[in-house]
């Protein structure tokens, strides 16, 4: 299992595609499962930019993982985003039910991905959800870096500011160190 973290706009969507398409992983994107099924309220709260609830989180992404062939390698968009997160996955993973493998962090200010994000024009991407994914990015998910290394998990930082194919070329790069050691 690999880990793809960053604040929003730094590309994890693109880069996860291209990966999993490079190498046959099975790609879970954390955002496009919920907006797939979240309603009422919580769609409300996710379209404003603020996280869903930790443990209705871990019900889907459980459910999610469990529909997986266990011999297929997975790369995950936007899960685990909070410590509780990440502590409910690395009690799967002492259980056995997976392999972490690494954390691929696309680095990125949010100078450099505000603009990218007003231009694509997704329904959450206004000025005042992007600076709440911001924040709750700030809050939530940016200690998340340090606590994955803490727990001895692999984070590799990435500078997402450069160009799409310079970072695919420098992802792919880390990746194949990852399968020849
Ligand atoms: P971005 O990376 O641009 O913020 P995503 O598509 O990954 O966009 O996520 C969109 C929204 O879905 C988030 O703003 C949040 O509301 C919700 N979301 C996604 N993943 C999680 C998660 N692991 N925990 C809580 N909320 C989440």
């Amino acid at each position: 299992m690999i880990l793809l973290m960053g604040i929003a706009g730094s590309g994890k969507g693109t880069q996860g595609k291209m990966l999993a398409d490079k190498y046959g992983l099975h790609l879970i994107s954390m955002g496009d499962v919920l907006r797939m099924y979240v309603t009422g309220k919580q769609r409300e709260r996710m379209l404003a930019g603020g996280l869903l609830d930790d443990a209705e989180i871990i019900a889907i992404i459980d459910k999610v993982l469990s529909s997986i062939p266990d011999k297929q390698e997975v790369l995950i968009d936007g899960f685990p985003r909070t410590i509780p997160q990440a502590q409910w996955l690395l009690d799967q993973v002492e259980n056995g039910r997976f392999q972490l493998d690494v954390a691929l962090h696309l680095k990125a200010s949010q100078d450099a991905v505000k603009q990218r994000l007003l231009s694509r024009a997704r329904i959450d991407d206004t000025e005042e959800a992007i600076e709440a994914r911001f924040s709750e990015y700030d809050r939530s998910t940016k200690p998340l870096l340090a606590w994955l290394s803490d727990h001895n998990i692999e984070v590799i930082n990435i500078d997402a500011e450069h160009s799409e194919e310079e970072v695919n070329n420098d992802l792919a790069q880390h990746l194949q160190n990852l399968h020849k050691s």
